[in-house]
């Protein structure tokens, strides 16, 4: 029997290791249930960054990939999050919602990655759509082929990060297959989801530009997508793979350049995407 613990709210940028040590493996989850319970990192009230308007952000624990630059490796293992109930988020949610509302904002769903724990998932962003919240996930689309209409249902919006163009590239930088991830966005696409796709420039790793070129190339026709993100990769995480003891592969690696930004998004556009 796993005791349930308090919802805390915090930050990305905490780090959380160790919480419950009894959880079960990530690899073997097959969160089909109820979606009762399920570990969560932490929350954030009032993100400007997670989709459109005000967000409440929900960072949940379990993730397939290794991406070398990620900034939260203490939301890999379920074992290092905080078991609550649903009920919980559901409950604290609603102290939020009406501010929420009032900004344009909604839920959304983060990570570690949402549909590790999908019956978990579900359960709360059903929960904020009866709240008039307006609900997205951010994921890697990989675990995409689990995800049901019902579950599809339950999003108004999907933030997929498409971590590289090219499928070597992809599997350097997260250690996966990338076509996983390009099925889920043509499913998207193929049902008009509104989607955000997100893109992390990580200099020597995903800047080189037939790299950029295959990721350009892939979403421009996708009518569904508003927006191409590029994110800059920081170090903002690097502290999190020390203290954890594990191997960093892009401790040396810097932060890119405006010029190397404006490249990129130059890239992006004249292929037609919408960039930023
Ligand atoms: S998908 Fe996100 S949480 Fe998972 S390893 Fe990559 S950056 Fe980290």
């Amino acid at each position: 029997m796993l005791n349930v613990g308090n919802l805390e709210a915090g930050s990305r940028h905490d780090l959380r290791v160790g919480l419950s040590p009894d959880a079960p493996d990530e690899d073997d989850l097959r969160d089909d249930g109820e979606g009762a319970f399920g570990y969560v990192h932490s929350y954030e009230t009032s993100s400007r960054y997670d989709g459109p308007g005000l967000r409440a952000v929900l960072f949940v624990s379990g993730c397939l990939l290794r991406c070398t630059y990620c900034h939260n490796p203490d939301t890999w293992h379920l074992k290092d999050g905080t078991y609550v109930s649903a009920q919980q988020v559901i409950d604290r949610l609603g102290q939020f919602a009406g501010p929420l509302r009032a900004m344009d904002g909604g839920l959304t769903i983060s990570g570690g990655e949402p549909m590790v724990q999908l019956a978990f998932t579900r359960r709360i962003l059903a929960a904020a759509q009866q709240m008039g919240l307006h609900t997205a996930i951010e994921t890697s689309g990989f675990l995409g082929d689990r995800v049901d209409e019902k579950y599809l249902a339950c999003l108004d919006m999907v933030l997929l990060d498409i971590k590289s163009g090219d499928p070597d590239t992809y599997r350097r930088a997260t250690g996966r297959d990338i076509a996983p991830t390009l099925r889920f966005a043509e499913r998207l696409a193929a049902v008009s989801k509104r989607v955000w796709v997100r893109f992390t420039l990580v200099p020597g790793l995903t800047d080189d530009p037939a790299n950029v070129e295959k990721l350009a190339r892939f979403v421009a026709p996708m009518k569904n997508v508003e927006w191409v993100e590029v994110q800059p990769f920081h170090q903002l995480g690097s502290f999190k793979w020390k203290a954890m003891g594990i191997e960093y592969k892009e401790a040396d690696t810097v932060a890119p350049t405006r010029e190397l930004v404006d490249r990129v998004l130059e890239q992006l556009r004249s292929a037609g995407c919408h960039a930023r």
